[in-house]
This record gives C-alpha cells, structure tokens and sequence, in this order.
C-alpha cells in the first residue's frame, strides 16, 4: 500500500491547495495520506473527499526540547474538536509573535516592507520561515531560499529568534485528547549524534509519545535502518511521510517512498482508514 502521512499545503509553506494536493498525491498512486500543516488544521475546513484516496487527519507541531525545536505529527486527530482549536490558537499566536521578532530582527538588512511582504507570501496567514526566505529572495539579498536560511534564518543567525514552543508533553497531551497518534517527525534532520538522539526519543516516549518517523522524504538506507531499531527498541510505531511541499521538489515523489523494514510495525494499522 502506497502511504504519506507527512504532507504540507498552502494553509502553512506547501504551494498547493489542499484539493490541489489530494489530486497530485492520488496522481503519484498515493492511497493512505495525510495533510499535516505546520501548527494548523485549516486544510480540513475543506471539503475534501477524493475518491480512491484515504486522508487521515494530522498536523505537524512546533515544539521544544530545552532550547531545541523538535516537530511532532499528530495522525488521525479530529480536526475540529476542541483540544485542536485550543492548539492551533495557542501555536497561531506563538507564530505570529515570532513572525515579528524575525522582522525586527531582520530590518537592519531587509527594510521595514519584510513582514508584510512575508504575509503576503503566505496568503494572508501568518508567515512562517520560508515566506520570510522567499521575501529575502524577492529583495535580492539572497539567491534562493536555501541562501536565506543559511545567511539570515538559520540557527545562529540574525533572523533566528527564539520562541516559546510548548514541550513534548503538552503537545502529545492536545494530539491524545484529539484522540490521534503522536509521531516524532524526521528524527535524522535535528543532526544529533546517536547519543542525543536515543535520548531525545527516550524523553519523547516519557512525554507520551507513541511513533516515529522510519521514513521521511528522501532519506539514506542507513538511517532508515538505524531509525527502524530505535523505534522497535522503544517499542513505538512506525510512520513514513515525504515532508512534501511543492511539486518543484522534483527529488522528491510522495509515491515512490521505499516500504518500511519488516520489522516496523506501522502506524496506520492502528489508526482508523474510513
Ligand atoms: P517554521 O515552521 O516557520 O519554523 O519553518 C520550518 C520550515 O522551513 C520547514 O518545515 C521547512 O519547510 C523549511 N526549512 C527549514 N530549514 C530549511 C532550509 N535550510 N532551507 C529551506 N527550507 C527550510
Ligand atoms: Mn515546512
Ligand atoms: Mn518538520
Ligand atoms: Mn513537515
């Protein structure tokens, strides 16, 4: 069976309509997917029924760790209960607060235009980082977003402004009252040596957490292999998404993800595929 529970939609960085979305995945063979914005369930406001494709509800969470930020997938969550609306508000102002510290901390060099030329990247919603890189972009500060990240957005650098994400136990508790699954999302992307990375996912179990990541977009066997033992040894489930956001990521086919290793159990036999 072909999976994505990892994908993003114009309702947070991902170019594509959340129709538009479901039709490209259908087209890449995708059966089971799911549409996980950054901290925002307004793709499900649509109407959204494709035939011969099964969406699962999710969402991807901004969270902390100390002073790291982690992400967290919350698969088959309803959508538009109370635990969601409460999370979604709570992390929305967060991203709106951090919206405007990266402005002021990027007017030295960008002007005082950039966060309403991010907003207007972003439709209207509030920016995330990669409208703030695609503004720098269209400034001509940087050559591509890529650029952005590594000159003004990424860690370290002046754009780079912390911000008041909730822990991993908050965020596992909004996605258990929601009735949904809590995914750890691209455990080898936060680049932590095997050490720091058994006792992120050690401290991810203890918050309540219940699956991770084996796949996640394009992606080395190794790691793959590395990841599916650390879930087996914890006893948690398996989950595969491409991290999807624009048709233009040609590396990257949401159909063409590898299948998990045997030994994975998989996230979505325990999830309900109406
Ligand atoms: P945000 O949730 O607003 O902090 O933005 C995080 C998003 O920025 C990620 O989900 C990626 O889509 C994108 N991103 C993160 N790092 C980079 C990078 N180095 N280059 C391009 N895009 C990035
Ligand atoms: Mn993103
Ligand atoms: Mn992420
Ligand atoms: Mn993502």
């Amino acid at each position: 069976m072909k999976v994505d529970l990892h994908t993003h939609t114009d309702r947070s960085d991902g170019t594509l309509s959340p129709t538009g979305l479901l039709e490209y995945l259908r087209d890449q063979g995708v059966e089971v997917a799911s549409i996980t914005d950054h901290d925002t369930l307004a793709a499900y406001d649509d109407r959204l029924d494709m035939q011969g494709l099964t969406l699962i509800p999710g969402v991807e969470f901004s969270a902390n760790v100390g002073t790291m930020g982690v992400h967290i997938v919350g698969l088959g969550v309803e959508p538009n209960g109370a635990a969601m609306r409460t999370a979604s508000e709570r992390q929305q102002s967060a991203r709106a607060r951090r919206a405007d510290a990266i402005a002021l901390a990027l007017e030295k060099v960008a002007g005082t235009g950039l966060r309403t030329a991010a907003s207007e990247l972003a439709g209207g919603r509030v920016p995330g980082r990669p409208h703030f890189a695609q503004a720098l972009v269209a400034q001509g500060l940087v050559k591509n977003s890529q650029q952005a990240f590594k000159r003004y957005l990424g860690k370290g650098k002046r754009g780079h402004v912390a911000t008041d994400w909730p822990d991993m136990q908050t965020v596992n508790g909004w996605i258990r009252d929601a009735g949904g699954v809590s995914v750890l999302a691209h455990p080898a992307r936060y680049r932590l040596n095997r050490n720091k990375l058994l006792r992120l996912v050690r401290e991810f179990c203890e918050a309540g957490g219940e699956a991770i990541e084996v796949i996640s977009g394009k992606q080395d066997p190794a790691t793959t292999r590395q990841l599916a033992e650390i879930a087996e040894s914890h006893k948690l489930l398996a989950s595969k998404g491409s991290d999807f956001h624009s048709p233009t990521q040609t590396w990257l086919k949401p159909g063409r993800l590898p299948p998990l290793p045997s030994m994975c159990v998989p996230v979505w036999e325990h999830l309900p595929l109406s």
